[in-house]
């Protein structure tokens, strides 16, 4: 199958022909014609399969047949959890979208509103915006929505994960009814569905990954190590496998600071990114890491969703997530659409019951490996295996109460939705 078969017109087969795009990957042979079409879409695809494209190709197409925007209208609006990917949603919107004439804008918090205010005085073809600065700014009139055609949730789960709902949900009552409506999430989990029943009307349903599988082409491997080794055994296996640029997740933001730093101790070009930074550090170190000035970019969750770096060929968790699906999200790095790439996890002894929960989740079993030199630990929860307090269970034969943790995520963040700082 081709982009011309799909119906696009000229300027943007040119576009694409640009970008090295031979052919539409499934969820864009899928949605494209369905949005082409004015149908509402729900699409089930994680970041890596090409969605971005899926939808800001046939909605470009659509608005470019149409009237322009007026002073403060938006006649598309593309809703995204995270600045940084507000911000790459809009750079695929400026590369697919030249030639056209279109005018696109994109606005997120953490930066000075009102350079944003001036840009949407002009009206905005297209608007890439998070939630809460797009929410600021309609209350301050710098944006109405009148001519509003298209709504476009991206990264609908990780929206509802940050705590966004509300302000969605006040996003919608102020958007005329009659306008197309876009889905997109990795995941459909029960509250997708409860949020889609009042977006979207008869959706056409698109599925290309199915829910959480890891992307195939990425190698996972687990090392068991004890915690205080994590930080040798992850210099050991860069240095030993030559690794270039490296992806690393911690759990924590704190906990990513600490290993930036022994990682810069011990010689790497190594930057954190998290909630905690502010915005001209984040852009910053993700444009270090983008263009190699950068090898090792350590990450927190939230701050790396949705990043689209070309050829990933490295992740590494270096502290499993609480989430079991926040494990699919951040292999989904690498390995991305089409290229092959490696994931692997750095497991301490309290760690077991995470990989337990991933590894059902997968519904696979992560290859173990080990390093020279490194030591499995005692898995905590392993039968047979002493408890890492040293007591024995109870001689009475009765089950002794699980002990309480006194902070079971290991760290000092903030509950999910707490944490999150709203852009
Ligand atoms: P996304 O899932 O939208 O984050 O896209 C993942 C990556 O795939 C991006 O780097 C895109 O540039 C790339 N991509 C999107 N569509 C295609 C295509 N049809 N052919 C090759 N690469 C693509």
């Amino acid at each position: 199958m081709s982009f011309s078969s799909l119906g696009l017109s000229a300027p943007i087969l040119a576009a694409l022909e640009k970008s090295g795009y031979t052919q539409p990957t499934p969820i864009q042979a899928q949605a494209i014609p369905a949005i082409l079409e004015g149908e509402d879409v729900m699409a089930a695809a994680q970041t890596g399969t090409g969605k971005t494209a899926g939808f800001t190709l046939p909605l470009l197409e659509r608005l470019h047949q149409g009237t322009t925007a007026r002073s403060n209208q938006v006649r598309a609006l593309i809703l995204t959890p995270t600045r940084e990917l507000a911000a790459q949603v809009s750079e695929s919107v400026s590369t697919y979208g030249q030639g056209l004439g279109l005018k696109s804008t994109v606005v997120f918090g953490g930066v000075k509103i009102n350079p944003q205010m001036m840009k949407l005085r002009a009206g905005a073809d297209i608007l890439v915006a998070t939630p809460g600065r797009l929410l600021d700014l309609y209350q301050q009139n710098a944006v109405r929505f009148d001519q509003l055609e298209v709504l476009i949730l991206d990264e609908a789960d990780r929206m509802l994960d940050m705590g966004f709902i509300h302000d969605i949900k006040r996003i919608l009552k102020v958007l005329p009814k009659k306008r197309q409506n876009l889905l997109f999430s990795a995941t459909f989990s029960q509250e997708i569905r409860s949020l889609a029943r009042g977006l979207v009307h008869n959706p056409v349903e698109i599925s290309v990954s199915p829910r959480n599988t890891t992307a195939e082409k990425v190698e996972q491997s687990v090392y068991l190590v004890e915690k205080k080794q994590k930080p040798a055994l992850l210099v050991h296996l860069l240095v030993e496998n030559n690794w270039g640029q490296t992806l690393i997740f911690t759990k924590t933001k704190h906990g990513a600071n600490k290993l930036t730093r022994y990682l810069e101790e011990g010689g790497f070009k190594a930057a954190a990114i998290h909630g905690n930074k502010s915005q001209a550090a984040r852009t910053k170190a993700l444009a270090g890491f983008k263009d190699k000035r950068i090898q090792l970019l350590v990450a927190t969750d939230i701050a790396a969703r949705g990043l689209d770096i070309d050829l990933l060929p490295q992740v590494v968790n270096y502290e499993l997530p609480n989430v079991a699906e926040d494990y699919v999200h951040r292999i989904g790095r690498t390995g991305r659409a089409g290229a092959s790439g490696q994931a692997i996890s750095l497991v301490a002894g309290d760690e077991g019951k995470l990989l337990k929960a991933i590894e059902k989740l997968i519904k696979q079993e992560i290859p173990r490996q080990q390093a020279e030199g490194f030591k499995p630990p005692v898995m905590e929860d392993q039968p047979g295996n002493p408890r890492p307090s040293g007591k024995k269970p109870p001689a009475n034969g009765k089950k002794r109460r699980p002990a309480r943790r006194r902070n079971p995520a290991g760290g000092n963040d903030k509950p999910r939705a707490a944490a999150t700082a709203k852009s």
